[in-house]
């Protein structure tokens, strides 16, 4: 008889994107000549810079020639790539990497979710609260995260993340052993300066903890006193394993190319009480389970670190951040608070007088057209909050911004 991973059994259905779905198309029903404009999209709408577009055709065409074709290729990635990254964004920050600590992957979803293969299911799990979703659901599937009562998982510490703490998550109170981090923030768009993130290290070192440190937002970074990467921190050679991204750096949400970094000191505890490397572990585990991402995917990812590639993701990167600024602009203006969006594509703003997530969610889609997320979806430090991003082209956010403020005024 076949059974099924009762884990999965236990994770309640994230309706949040879903529900959003079914009341948009409601609205849309009921006023089909009405224009929304969707400021709730967590996906780049901007096309891949020409370096990037430019090298994966010549990748292609390699392919198709016997003398240049390629078949499988390793399972970390090419070391073109690999290299590439030591060079580019981890050298110039004084940090060294040796390529072999590099894993090139599709996506840091992937990673961030399969990473947990090579860890204890006994395990504790520290998330700040609101979070993205991704951390806590991949460790319910692998029964790490308890029994889900009354909105949230027995074994999971919280940490919540609001405006009353700045957004700084307290040091777990209960005991972690793994830590997720996602720095720039998604979905609060808020930073950890250097030496709040130097405390969490220094937890992780005291408690033989590792932090599980998703950085797919450093690009966005605009301030000094932000670290882009968590080996900016000493001792977190010991103790972290950093996710990275193209996909919202250089668009590549739909081409698929990302990476995780894992030091050769990282260790974790082995029953016998041995030291055990993660490294030659995870390596172990993505040449059983990943066969490599693809050599035109990589070649693309690679033109990211050329002179024009880099000046073309920037400029896109700008654009977005350009958007940013018109939104926090304007959302103060007409009287809102706003956090984020120095750092980040994202926006966080507080609901006006109380109004719970959801609640504001239904005014501004019925009575200005806007469609944003409840940033209760996040988890249950969001209520109170909802989540506007910036990845919408200029004139929408534009607009968007003039029906808020109108429709603010209005309904005061
Ligand atoms: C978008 C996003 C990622 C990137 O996911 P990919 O699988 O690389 O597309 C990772 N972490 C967070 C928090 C994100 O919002």
């Amino acid at each position: 008889m076949a059974t099924v991973n009762e884990n999965f059994l236990k994770i309640p259905k994230n309706y949040l994107f879903a529900d959003i779905a079914g009341r948009v198309a409601e609205h849309q029903a009921a006023h089909p000549g009405r224009r929304l404009i969707s400021l709730g999209i967590g996906d780049v709408t901007q096309p891949l810079a020409p370096a990037v577009v430019g090298a994966l055709h010549k990748a292609v065409d390699e392919m198709g020639d016997r003398r240049t074709f390629r078949g499988y290729g390793p399972e970390h990635g090419y070391a073109f790539l690999r290299e590439a990254i030591a060079l580019h964004d981890f050298a110039p920050r004084g940090i060294s990497l040796d390529p072999d600590e590099i894993f090139i992957n599709d996506g840091a979803k992937s990673d961030t979710g399969n990473f947990g293969d090579i860890l204890g299911t006994d395990n504790t799990v520290c998330v700040t609260d609101p979070v993205y979703p991704v951390y806590i659901d991949s460790n319910a599937m692998c029964g790490r995260t308890g029994s889900f009562d009354d909105g949230a998982w027995s074994r999971v510490v919280y940490a919540p993340c609001t405006a009353e703490n700045g957004f700084t998550p307290a040091l777990p109170e209960k005991r972690a052993d793994l830590l997720y981090l996602c720095y720039p923030n998604n979905p609060t768009g808020t930073t950890l300066t250097r030496e709040a993130l130097g405390k969490w290290v220094e937890y992780a070192l005291e408690n033989d903890s590792l932090i599980l440190y998703d950085a797919a937002y450093e690009a966005y970074i605009t301030e000094p006193d932000v670290p882009h990467s968590i080996y900016e921190i000493e001792g977190a050679r010991q103790c972290a394993v950093e996710f990275r991204s193209y996909s919202k750096t250089a668009g590549f949400t739909g081409l698929r190319c990302g990476f995780t970094v894992v030091p050769h000191e990282v260790t974790a505890r082995a029953a016998s009480g041995e030291r055990v490397a993660l490294n030659p572990l995870w390596n172990r585990r993505q040449c059983t389970k990943f066969n490599g991402t693809a050599y035109i995917v990589q070649r693309a990812a690679e033109a990211t670190y050329t002179e024009e590639g880099r000046r073309q993701v920037r400029a896109t990167i700008d654009y977005y951040m350009g958007n940013a600024r018109l939104m926090l602009q304007a959302l103060g203006k007409a009287g809102y608070t706003a956090y984020g969006g120095v750092n980040a594509p994202y926006l966080w703003v507080r609901t006006p007088e109380g109004m719970g997530s959801w609640d504001f969610f239904g005014r501004l889609l019925a009575e200005a057209g806007i469609v944003c997320t409840p940033g209760v979806g996040f988890g249950p430090s969001g209520e109170g909050y909802v989540r506007l991003t910036a990845f919408g082209e200029r004139d929408d956010c534009r607009e968007a911004m003039e029906r808020l403020a109108a429709w603010t005024a209005g309904a005061r």
